[in-house]
């Protein structure tokens, strides 16, 4: 079935034409019934009549909202003074002259006309599909898509290659906690999701890749919020043979000309060089008091975007629960000393003694006040991860066990390399003025973690549980 887009009809006049689409609404006028025909692109005015033949009239009649139609007539200019300088179509109007119900709609549970933000988000989400049919939403899929696109061409064009890695893997250190998937074959082992996929990144480097990309769907359990989703997507990246210079500006690079391109619109508040500021972290923390401000001038103005990126963070942070010295960034990040010097011995005595003082080759990435990204340059230097894994209070059985395989990795020639992972829901967030990233992922989890659509999570039967070799404990509640 070849399809027309409604939106194409502006440029049919004076010939007959067949759309698809739903019934957006219908409105009855003494002898015309005119019906608003709505597709993804746009919506039409389409009017019938007696003269469009007595039972198509009378089915016109009968359309409600949200059916599913085709409707064939032909495409009138509209006279003048009936023109709706609103919508892209507003010049012209179907004369109908056929009409298929191909499918009725019962009443939707809330109105599909508007933005939707004052209808409970837990009925928009237990409908999804329908809420979806919402421009608003199917402008912030598109536009997302679009972002994705660019990040893509972009890349390509600087000989970057878009790698797949494992969703079903070992547990990589993101400061969460992981999904674990248990398996059927090992049972009593388990596979967990992956948080990011840091280690497959940089074994890619191992490999030899140099220049890899993924848009990265990562998971973690922790508490959603509304900017956080139990899974969500990165652009994650990264390079060979490069130092933070080499990073940030590329995602300078790559983020101002995305915006320039599918936003020129948007004010971009830059440094007096025309660059995206950057600043320590301990000026962040002394101007700010937080390490994501916002820096717009005018924080009125949604179209203004405010880009900066902080730099030299502390590489650990005491944790007083656990005792022991936890990666800010992560475990693989550089450490480098307070005067920013690299030796190796010397961090290997710092990290022995007391690593407090140690600062992290990482970069956080910050738009309007949200933490959209953060990377690192990383450690290759096998002894200074070990010594790092150490310090973070891993005895050297846990070491082997846990990150073994990366250690190895590093001893057959690994290159020095760094990355960066943007997010992709924050950064659409911002773009489209939206309160919340659930606005523009489309099938996300509530506030509380659960799909109402599809009634997950969800327990188990008894069958699929005997066969993982698995026991459920009623906690009580
Ligand atoms: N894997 C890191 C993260 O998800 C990003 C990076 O270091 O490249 O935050």
């Amino acid at each position: 079935m070849a399809k027309m887009w409604i939106k194409d009809a502006v440029d049919k006049i004076g010939q007959e034409i067949d759309l698809y689409g739903w019934v957006d609404s219908r409105r009855d006028h003494g002898k015309l019934v005119f019906v608003d025909l709505r597709d993804r692109s746009a919506i039409c005015q389409v009017v019938f009549s007696p003269a469009s033949g007595e039972k198509i009239y009378q089915d016109a009649q009968k359309l409600r909202s949200e059916w599913v139609v085709k409707v064939s007539g032909l495409v009138k200019e509209r006279p003048q003074g009936m023109i709706n300088d609103k919508i892209p179509t507003g010049k012209i109007e179907i004369e109908a002259k056929g009409l298929e119900i191909l499918n009725e709609s019962k009443t939707p549970p809330f109105d599909l006309a508007g933005d939707g933000y004052e209808v409970s988000e837990d009925i928009r989400m237990q409908y999804r599909y329908l809420d979806l049919r919402r421009p608003r939403l199917k402008k912030n899929l598109v536009q997302r898509n679009r972002i994705i696109k660019f990040f893509r061409d972009f890349l390509e064009k600087k000989d970057f290659v878009e790698v797949e890695t494992p969703i079903i893997t070992k547990s990589t250190p993101e400061g969460a906690r992981d999904y674990l998937v248990p398996s059927r074959v090992y049972p009593g082992n388990f596979y967990a999701l992956p948080q990011s996929p840091q280690q497959y990144k940089q074994l890619l480097m191992v490999a030899g890749l140099e220049k890899y990309f993924q848009i990265a769907r990562c998971f973690r359990d922790e508490d959603t919020r509304g900017d956080r989703q139990p899974e969500f997507t990165q652009l994650d990246l990264e390079m060979s043979f490069v130092g933070e210079e080499d990073i940030l500006s590329l995602t300078e690079e790559l983020y101002l000309a995305m915006v320039r391109t599918l936003y020129p619109q948007k004010q971009i508040t830059l440094d007096e060089n025309g660059k995206i500021p950057r600043i320590t972290y301990q000026e962040v923390m002394e101007k700010y008091g937080s390490d994501k401000p916002d820096i717009r001038k005018d924080k009125n103005n949604p179209d203004e975007l405010a880009f900066l990126f902080i730099v030299d963070f502390p590489m650990f942070e005491w944790s007083e629960t656990e005792k022991r010295w936890d990666a800010v960034h992560h475990p693989f990040t550089a450490p480098k000393l307070s005067d920013g010097s690299t030796d190796k011995q010397k961090i290997l005595e710092v990290l022995k003694k007391d690593p407090s003082g140690l600062l992290a080759r990482q970069y956080d990435f910050v738009l309007n006040g949200c933490e959209i990204g953060g990377g690192s340059i990383r450690t290759h230097d096998p002894d200074i991860l070990a010594s790092v894994f150490e310090a973070m209070g891993n005895q050297p059985e846990e070491i082997k066990e846990k990150f073994g395989h990366m250690l190895e990795a590093f001893s057959y020639g690994v290159p020095p390399h760094g990355g960066i992972a943007p997010g992709i829901d924050r950064l659409v967030m911002v773009l489209e003025i939206e309160p919340n990233i659930r606005e523009v992922i489309a099938f996300p989890k509530t506030g509380d973690g659960r799909d109402l659509m599809m009634h997950s999570p969800g327990p188990a039967d008894e069958k699929q549980l005997k066969e993982l070799g698995i026991q459920i404990i009623k906690k009580d509640k």
